[in-house]
């Protein structure tokens, strides 16, 4: 090598040096800056956020249990996910489930809900039922002080969740209305999230009287979550005035009134139900309502919906019932023996047409109305946000999967806001939102459960998130968690 050969060489050894020098300086400074190593990184996913329509591929850093940067930018975390050809959106809201146990939060989480909230019956002892699951769920939990309860304790009836004696068939007087008033009022001071109504439940509640259930709620902002009074289409006593009712004590008290599985009130007047409630929204009503994407519904048979004339309002006949715990149709016999024990019954009474439109509704929110009992119960409880996305998004073209991701993640957080200001940072994914997340894969997701197997988990939820900790993770639920937290109103 001649000496020029040399000074060259010698030059270039000092510019790789330096080089090498200032990479090593950048990966130092890299490791030193403590906001560069996130708890969680979820990498390239196609991050979906129906409130600032973010609809792009980003990487998402969280640490605390709180969404920290969503960015192109490369991350690092002390865990990191791949989610290339996956979708992130908020975790899924559930404003209508009664499943409030272990096994169902586990079938929730797997179908992408990381709040399950027990809002239409309710609880009678809001601070006994929120003590009993501090601590120990794996998803967030709230429920309602609900009418129903609080009617079974006043008029003494024998039902655990539902009426079947005085509670659904006599008239309360004065005072016991009084008394219903002092209990809702106590749950409301107790941090429940609305009042809960179950009104064809409690067919004896006079429309007065729900009117002064509306009036306390009304005092404390409260939303009312309301199943009406009727179901379906037959004059006089059908969905239509039943919605009549609701809207109207909402107008005369002020208090928000959410419409609790529009479609399996409406039936075949679903359309005309939406349409309603529609046009009390444009005159400023605070009114919003739910389907769950079914074509059947499910309660108790003992319960005052199958009281005489049911088939005559629902339309539908003793073979169109399903007994849950055996799954087979019913009969005139079979049914009059159920109804003396009592049980869990499946009416086909949804058009497949009333459904679709349901789902497909902007005004609905998703919501799931379900609840499964040692592996019974409706396939509703296990499976209704990934039939939404991978039924009526993908397959049937019904809705986009932006809009259907809306009415489950947005739009429920929107609800609840007035009462609990904690949902202004859920159903978001957005900087300073709670890292509730559900990351799911729109090519595979699916229902599993059926009519017959309601036990079955959703597939195609990949990882879900909790305040920053997977429950569910690479499609497995993940054991020893406990993230879930109480959602009480302010
Ligand atoms: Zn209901």
């Amino acid at each position: 090598m001649n000496r020029r050969n040399h000074r060259r060489g010698m030059r270039i050894l000092t510019l790789c040096c330096l080089i090498a020098a200032a990479l090593c300086a950048t990966a130092t400074l890299n490791i030193a800056l403590p906001q560069d190593t996130y708890d969680v990184v979820i990498l390239n996913g196609r991050v979906i956020d129906p409130e600032s329509k973010l609809d792009g591929i980003r990487n998402i850093g969280i640490s605390n249990g709180v969404i920290k940067a969503i960015s192109e930018k490369s991350m690092r975390g002390r865990t990191t996910v791949l989610a290339t050809g996956l979708v992130v959106s908020p975790g899924f809201i559930d404003l209508h489930s009664h499943g409030q146990d272990q096994e169902n939060y586990r079938f929730k989480a797997m179908d992408g809900v990381t709040t399950a909230l027990e809002l239409e019956v309710g609880t009678g002892n809001a601070n006994q039922w929120y003590a009993q699951r501090q601590g120990q769920a794996l998803i967030n939990y709230g429920a309602s002080i609900g009418h129903i309860p609080v009617r079974i304790a006043v008029m003494h009836d024998p039902g655990v969740f539902l009426p079947s004696g005085d509670g659904a068939h006599k008239a309360a007087s004065d005072s016991e209305i009084d008394e219903m008033k002092r209990q809702i009022e106590q749950g409301l001071n107790q941090g429940a999230l609305g009042v809960g109504f179950g009104i064809n439940y409690t067919a004896a509640a006079s429309h007065w009287e729900i009117l002064e259930m509306f009036r306390v709620a009304a005092k404390h902002r409260s939303p009312c979550f309301v199943h009406m009074r009727y179901a379906g289409l037959k004059e006089p006593t059908n969905s239509i005035r039943a919605l009549e009712e609701v809207l109207s004590a909402s107008l005369i008290t002020g208090a928000p009134l959410h419409v609790v599985h529009i479609s399996s009130m409406g039936l075949r007047a679903t359309p005309m139900l939406l349409q309603m409630i529609g046009e009390a929204q444009s005159h400023g009503l605070d009114v919003t309502t739910e389907c769950y994407p079914y074509t059947a519904t499910q309660t108790n048979i003992e319960s005052a919906i199958y009281d005489e004339g049911w088939q005559e309002a629902l339309g539908i006949d003793y073979k169109d019932l399903q007994w849950v715990a055996t799954g087979e149709r019913l009969t005139a016999e079979s049914f009059a023996r159920y109804r003396k024990t009592g049980g869990g019954v499946i009416g086909h009474a949804i058009p497949e047409e009333i459904a679709t439109i349901s789902v497909a509704s902007p005004l609905t929110m998703i919501a799931s109305d379900g609840g499964i009992q040692n592996g019974k119960g409706h396939p509703r409880g296990s499976g209704s946000y990934a039939r939404v996305l991978g039924r009526y998004v993908r397959e049937l073209k019904a809705l986009t999967l932006v809009d259907a991701l809306r009415k489950m993640t947005l739009m429920p957080a929107q609800r609840l806001e007035g009462i609990s200001p904690m949902m202004k940072n859920k159903g978001r994914v957005r900087v300073g939102a709670d890292a509730d997340l559900t990351v799911f894969n729109p090519t595979t997701v699916i229902d599993k459960s059926t009519f017959e197997e309601p036990a079955k988990y959703s597939e195609g939820v990949v990882h879900v998130l909790v305040g920053g900790v997977f429950v569910v993770k690479d499609s497995a639920l993940q054991s020893g968690v406990n993230p879930g937290k109480a959602i009480r109103a302010r």
